[in-house]
């Protein structure tokens, strides 16, 4: 068998950690499997790279960051090689030149567009134990990328995908994909089987447990994932394409803080408004989430919508620079914004599901700013200060639908 398996930051924070790590790769190895192990860096090492790049200049450019950052991925990779010598095992640390990892030229947030497998075939060949660095990639300048924060899941299914593995497993410090984060609900529970799609609701939406673009890849090439704990031998979170189990009527809370709202007030009232709004500020590569219209009056009307907090500051300067065009009286800006959400494949033929989720904001006198839905899930926008108390809230209010 063929196993691809990826340790996060924390399952390698340190020399206890490492050897735990390298136990768990060998548990598979001795048994005669194929194994490649991707890894991230250690414990908060990213972090504080980007803390020292911040030290030295303020701005930095995104093609030195991630010069920088893809050393911590590096440096996991090499020291496990070494536990693993250590022990006596035959162990072979590359990174993305070494293995080919193709991504487009975009710095900081690059997708992955082809894997090599022909090296990493070889060494496994070879029997050695391959420990591919997560995290970066090559473009076609020859500079080395990154494929955005916790980008080493997505790393770890391409590859899987690439040499069409028999398992991807995602080692991490929490054995599994929760109905809500257990550090803000209590009560959350570990879900055995989820969806693709569900997954990918969850995992953009704010569970912070999958790098999104990893389900993405995983569901485009059908790489079944599982997510486990690298400390404890609980089996995990399967995220498949169909689960077996009873539809359950939804399958996770979870609440997004990297959240912005504008509300551009007074435009005219005639066909092409929002067009040229929404255009704008996606020739400026600015991602726009919940948008609500109110219906006009005295011939104009009002757009309000979300962006990711993080770039509020780019959306404002596209607004202010363009506010003539637009014909707006003003426009408004909220940065103390939150979004919570319920994601479950059982909704789309369950009425309900929203007035149950509204009857528990009500209930805990929480207040909606705006709301969206799709087929498998609903996003309510409220005041920062409330999000945990609104995830507690609803996971309550569904704790008998989970
Ligand atoms: N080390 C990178 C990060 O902290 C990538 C990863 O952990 O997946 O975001
Ligand atoms: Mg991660």
């Amino acid at each position: 068998m063929l196993i691809v398996k990826k340790f996060g930051g924390s399952s390698v924070a340190n020399k206890e950690r490492v050897y735990n790590v390298a136990e768990r790769i060998l548990e598979d190895y001795k048994k005669g499997h194929k194994v490649v192990v991707v890894l991230s860096a250690q414990g908060d090492t990213t972090d504080e790279l980007i803390a020292k790049a911040k030290e030295i200049n303020p701005n930095p450019s995104r093609r030195e960051m991630d010069m920088l950052l893809t050393t911590g991925e590096q440096q996991s990779v090499s020291l496990m090689a070494m536990a693993l010598e250590n022990l006596g095992y035959p162990a072979i640390s590359l990174n993305a030149f070494q293995v080919k990892m193709e991504t487009t030229s975009v710095y900081s947030n690059a997708r992955l567009k082809r894997i090599d497998s022909e090296r990493i075939n070889s060494e496994l060949e070879r029997r050695n134990i391959v420990l591919v660095t997560g995290f970066q990639g090559v473009n076609r300048y020859d500079d080395i990328t990154t494929l955005g924060r916790g980008g080493s899941d997505t790393t770890a299914v391409a590859i899987a995908a690439a040499l069409n593995a028999d398992k991807c497993e995602i080692y991490t410090d929490v054995e599994g994909v929760y109905t809500a984060d257990p550090r803000v609900v209590k009560d959350a529970k570990k879900i055995d089987e989820i969806t693709y799609d569900e997954m990918l609701e969850l995992a953009s939406l704010g569970a912070k447990v999958l790098h999104n673009r990893s389900v993405e890849v995983a569901k485009k090439y059908g790489v079944e994932l599982v997510v486990r704990s690298s400390l404890t031998s609980a089996e995990g979170t399967i995220v498949r394409e169909e689960c077996k189990v009873e539809k359950m009527l939804v399958s996770g809370v979870a609440g997004d803080k990297n959240v912005a709202r504008i509300a551009v007030v007074g435009i005219k009232d005639e066909p092409g408004k929002a067009f040229e709004l929404f255009s704008l500020l996606a020739k400026n590569n600015i991602n726009v989430d919940i948008i609500l219209q109110s219906i006009g009056r005295d011939g104009t009307k009002d757009i309000s919508f979300t962006v990711p907090r993080d770039v509020l500051e780019d959306a404002k300067k596209v607004i202010e620079d363009n506010l003539g065009r637009l014909c707006a009286q003003k426009v408004e800006y909220d940065d103390q914004v939150a979004k919570v959400s319920v994601v479950g494949a059982g909704m789309a033929s369950n009425p309900g599901v929203a007035s149950l989720m509204f009857e528990s904001l009500y209930d805990s006198g929480i207040n909606i700013k705006m709301i969206s839905t799709s087929e498998i899930k609903i996003s309510v926008l409220l005041d920062e200060k409330d999000t945990e108390r609104a995830m507690n809230a609803i996971h309550e209010g569904f704790k008998d639908r989970f």
